[in-house]
C-alpha cells in the first residue's frame, strides 16, 4: 500500500465531516488502521490482520498530536470485594445482568485526546443527565465472547475483527477513532485478568461475553459532534447455550416496519440500531415466535433474524445446491464475523465436499421472501439458520410471512445438516476441540 499522510483520529476537522460517506470511513480507517485496508471497500472493514504484524510506527505531523489510546499506560486497581461467580445453571447466571469483578474504561476528549486507559472494579458509571448518549444514540458496542476450551485455554474468536468493526461503527455516528489494535490488547488484558475466577477450568464449554462500548459523554444538550467519549469494556454472563432440539421459529417482519435502509446505519452496531426494534420482536415473542426475520422494501428482500444474520440452503431451479446470504453492498446487513467465518469455510470446505454432505455454491446476493416461499413449495428449500456471535448458529423451523407458514426442513432433526456441520467446526475453533485447537481464528488469552 502507498505511503498516507496521517493526521490524528481525534481532531474534529472538516474532513470528518464525509465520515458520512463510504470514503470518509475509509480515510478514518486508513488513519486509525492503515495495515488493515487493503482495497478500499467497507466491505473490507473486517479484513484480518495477521497475528505476528507489527504494529505500524504512523509518521506523525509537527504539530504535537494528542494522545492515542495506547494500552500500554493502563492503570489498574483491583477490587478489594470481590463478586461471587454464579453457580451454572442459575436463574443469575442467565440473567445478564452479572459481570466480572473488573471493567476497563478510557476517557476522550476533543482538546486532550485519549487519557490513559484503567483497570477498576466493576461499578457504575457517572454521567450527567445532560449526556449526549442518552439523549442521541450516540453509542456503539461490540459483542465477543471469551470462551473456555475443552483444552483448559482461554480463547477469543477472531477478536480483531470485532475491534475493526467497532472503529468503523464510532466512525458512524462521530465518536472517536482509535487504532483497533490497542482495544485488542485492553480486551485481551480484562479477559486475562478476571478469566481464571469467571471461566473456572472445571467449566469447559462456557464462556463469558464481552461487550466494549462506546458512549459520547458530553454534558451538553447541544446536537453537535461529541468532544467527549467514554469507552468501557466489561464481561457479563451468559447462560451457556442449551441446544435447542426444535430450531427457531421466525416471524417476518411487516409492512409498516424495517430494521435498516439504504444509507441508514444497520451495517455498523450502534445501539439506535436495536432500542426501535423491540416492539416487532416483543410482538414475535408474543405469537409465539423467537425472533423477527427483516425484510425490507416492496420487494421483501431478505436481511437478517433479529441480531443474526440469517442463511438458506436451497436448490436452484437448475438443481444446484446453494448456501445464500444477503450481501453486504447496500449496507442494510451487518457484517458479522460469523457470518464471514461461514462464509469462509464454506467456501472453502463445503464447496469441494466429500463424503456425506453435498458440496455447495456459495452466494451472498440479494434475495426475496417470495424465492424462498417458492422454493419451499417446489420442495428446494433444504434449510436455513440464523449466526451471531451472542446464539451462535441456531437452524430455523418455521417462518411466517403474510398468513402462511414456511415449513422448513431440518434434516438432522434437530438441526440442519449444513448449519449442524459448520457449527461443528467453529466449536471446534473457540473451544480448541476436534483437532482444531490450534485454529488461526482462536486466539489464545494467558491467564494471570
Ligand atoms: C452483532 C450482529 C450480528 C452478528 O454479528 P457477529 O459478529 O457474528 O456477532 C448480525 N446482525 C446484527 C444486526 C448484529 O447486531
Amino acid at each position: 500500500m502507498a505511503p498516507i499522510a496521517v493526521t490524528p483520529p481525534n481532531q474534529g476537522n472538516d474532513e470528518t465531516l464525509s465520515a458520512l460517506t463510504e470514503q470518509g470511513i475509509e480515510q478514518a480507517l486508513l488513519k486509525n488502521a492503515p495495515s488493515q485496508l487493503k482495497s478500499a471497500s467497507l466491505t473490507n472493514t473486517l479484513t484480518s490482520i495477521p497475528h505476528q504484524q507489527q504494529e505500524s510506527k504512523l509518521p506523525q505531523p509537527i504539530d504535537a498530536p494528542l494522545p492515542e489510546l495506547d494500552a500500554s499506560k493502563l492503570q489498574c486497581t483491583y477490587t478489594t470485594s470481590p463478586r461471587p461467580v454464579p453457580a451454572v445453571g442459575s436463574a443469575e447466571m442467565a440473567s445478564q445482568r452479572v459481570c466480572s469483578d473488573h471493567m476497563i474504561q478510557a476517557q476522550w476528549t476533543l482538546e486532550s485526546g485519549w487519557a490513559a486507559p484503567t483497570l477498576q472494579p466493576y461499578g457504575p458509571l457517572s454521567l450527567l443527565p445532560t449526556a449526549s448518549c442518552l439523549h442521541y444514540a450516540t453509542e456503539c458496542f461490540e459483542g465477543m465472547k471469551l470462551y473456555r476450551g475443552y483444552d483448559g485455554k482461554l480463547r477469543l474468536f477472531r477478536p480483531n475483527l470485532n475491534c475493526n468493526r467497532m472503529l468503523m461503527s464510532t466512525n458512524r455516528i462521530a465518536l472517536p477513532g482509535f487504532p483497533p489494535e490497542e482495544l485488542l490488547k485492553l480486551v485481551v488484558k480484562l479477559c486475562a485478568t478476571d478469566g481464571a475466577k469467571w471461566l473456572p477450568k472445571d467449566r469447559p464449554g462456557h464462556f463469558i461475553y464481552i461487550r466494549p462500548t462506546m458512549i459520547a459523554s458530553d454534558p451538553a444538550l447541544g446536537v453537535e459532534r461529541p468532544k467527549e467519549a467514554l469507552l468501557f469494556i466489561i464481561l457479563c454472563c451468559f447462560a451457556p447455550m442449551a441446544p435447542s432440539a426444535t430450531g427457531i421459529k421466525l416471524l417476518a417482519s411487516q409492512d409498516d416496519m424495517c430494521r435498516a435502509w439504504p444509507g441508514g446505519f444497520g451495517y455498523a452496531k450502534v445501539g439506535a440500531n436495536y432500542g426501535p426494534s423491540l416492539v416487532a420482536q416483543g410482538e414475535a415473542r408474543r405469537q409465539g415466535y423467537h425472533q423477527i426475520l427483516w425484510l425490507f422494501g416492496d420487494e421483501c428482500t431478505v436481511t437478517e433474524a433479529g441480531a443474526s444474520n440469517f442463511f438458506v440452503v436451497w436448490r436452484t431451479k437448475g438443481g444446484r445446491l446453494q448456501l445464500v446470504t444477503a450481501g453486504l453492498e447496500e449496507k442494510i446487513v451487518l457484517d458479522g464475523v460469523t457470518r464471514r467465518s461461514i462464509l469462509e469455510l464454506a467456501r472453502t470446505k463445503l464447496a469441494t465436499m466429500e463424503g456425506d454432505l453435498e458440496a455447495l455454491e456459495v452466494v451472498e446476493r440479494k434475495f426475496t421472501i417470495d424465492e424462498l416461499v417458492e422454493a419451499a413449495d417446489e420442495g428446494r428449500l433444504v434449510e436455513a439458520f440464523a449466526a451471531g456471535t451472542a446464539w451462535f448458529i441456531t437452524s430455523v423451523s418455521q417462518i411466517h410471512f403474510r398468513g402462511k407458514d414456511i415449513k422448513v426442513p431440518m434434516a438432522r432433526g434437530d438441526a440442519g445438516a449444513y448449519a449442524a456441520t459448520l457449527k461443528g467446526w467453529l466449536k471446534g475453533i473457540m473451544w480448541g476441540s476436534d483437532g482444531m485447537e490450534g485454529h488461526e481464528w482462536g486466539r489464545i488469552v494467558e491467564e494471570e
